[in-house]
């Protein structure tokens, strides 16, 4: 069954030559039919350059999707998911810090089990620094919490998978895509295996603190409307609270001054509360916002391919 190698790419020029002998090199005598689909997202060095000149060059099959700008790697990975033709298919980062070898073994692993759908990753020891390592274990903490899913902690990105669990990610009409939620939302029968992340060949990685807390954050609100029923509950016992604190504070007649301190911080406490409320209120009303404009994920500059000739 032929394999589609899906590579998202943002600045990885030093990256996609290393990266291609790699995979050509895990795959010899193991995998025989399988193309490469990298998705250039909007890559500001010579990531372009050595696509196209990859791609003009090797006989191996290629095809490249360049995007318009930066559109973000869930938008590469949905790309990369609708121009690839395998059978099988596999999402693997463009640095080389997932080991190609364990493609093989992935799709190995799906020609043994019929009735598994999908085998991915999990990232089993992490070179973080504490605070980081505590943030991720919190986020899943928190999203299984709040959500009906099942996130398995730490599974990465990295996975292989049929056809038929790529038709029904593709046909998921969602804007705001969040991969990790989208895998899980689904279903499907999934194996795990672990990993350990190599080194960035090259190049730096593209997620500060901010915009993994940021992408964190926007995959709790995609799963799951407890936020807001949260703070509808905190509002309303502060409420309650705050009632109960005055009547007591009513009953005395001396002590002005730690009752108006008392009354301060009530006061301070509901307006709190309520911004608070009304914090998550504007996430929430912002998501329909963006979903109701409809716009399309990405923007495709050009795509070319060295398979039949085709090129736009
Ligand atoms: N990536 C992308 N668009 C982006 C950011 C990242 O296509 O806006 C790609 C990047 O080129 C790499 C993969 O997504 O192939 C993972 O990114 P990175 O290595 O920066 O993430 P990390 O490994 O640090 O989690
Ligand atoms: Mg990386």
């Amino acid at each position: 069954m032929k394999l589609s190698l899906i590579i998202p790419c943002y600045n990885e020029e030093g990256n996609i030559l290393p990266l291609f002998r790699a995979v050509n090199d895990a795959f010899e005598g193991r995998v025989s039919d399988y193309e490469f689909v990298f998705v250039n997202d909007g890559s500001q060095d010579r990531t372009g350059a050595v696509l196209r000149q990859l791609t003009e060059e090797t006989s191996v099959p290629v095809t490249v999707v360049s995007f318009s700008r930066n559109f973000g790697k869930e938008a590469a990975i949905l790309a990369g998911l609708r121009a690839a033709s395998g059978g099988l298919l596999s999402l693997i980062d463009g640095d080389l810090q997932q080991n190609p070898v364990l493609v093989a073994d992935m799709a190995d692993y799906l020609d043994a089990h019929p009735e598994c759908d999908c085998v991915t990753a999990v990232q089993a020891s992490r070179n973080e620094k504490p605070t980081m390592v505590f943030f991720k274990k919190s986020f899943y903490a928190i999203i299984n919490a709040m959500t009906d899913i099942h996130f398995e902690p730490n599974a990465s990105d990295f996975r292989t998978f049929r056809r038929s669990v790529a038709d029904v990610i593709c046909g998921l009409p969602e804007h705001q895509r969040f991969s990790k939620g989208i895998f899980a939302w689904i279903g499907f029968n999934t194996h795990y295996i672990p990993y350990s992340a190599e080194e960035r060949l090259s190049g730096t990685s593209k997620w500060s603190f901010w915009k993994l807390f940021r992408y964190a954050t926007d995959g709790i609100l995609a799963y799951t409307v407890k936020p807001l029923r949260i703070a509808g509950v905190l509002g309303a016992s502060s409420m309650a609270a705050s009632l109960g604190a005055c009547a007591l504070a009513l009953r005395k007649d001396d002590k002005h001054t730690r009752e108006n301190g008392l009354l301060a911080a009530l006061i301070l406490l509901m307006g709190g509360l309520q911004l608070t409320a009304t914090g998550i209120l504007g996430e929430y009303a912002g998501r329909i916002y963006l979903e109701g404009k409809n716009r399309p994920n990405y923007i495709v500059k050009e795509t070319f391919t060295n398979q039949n000739d085709e090129s736009s």
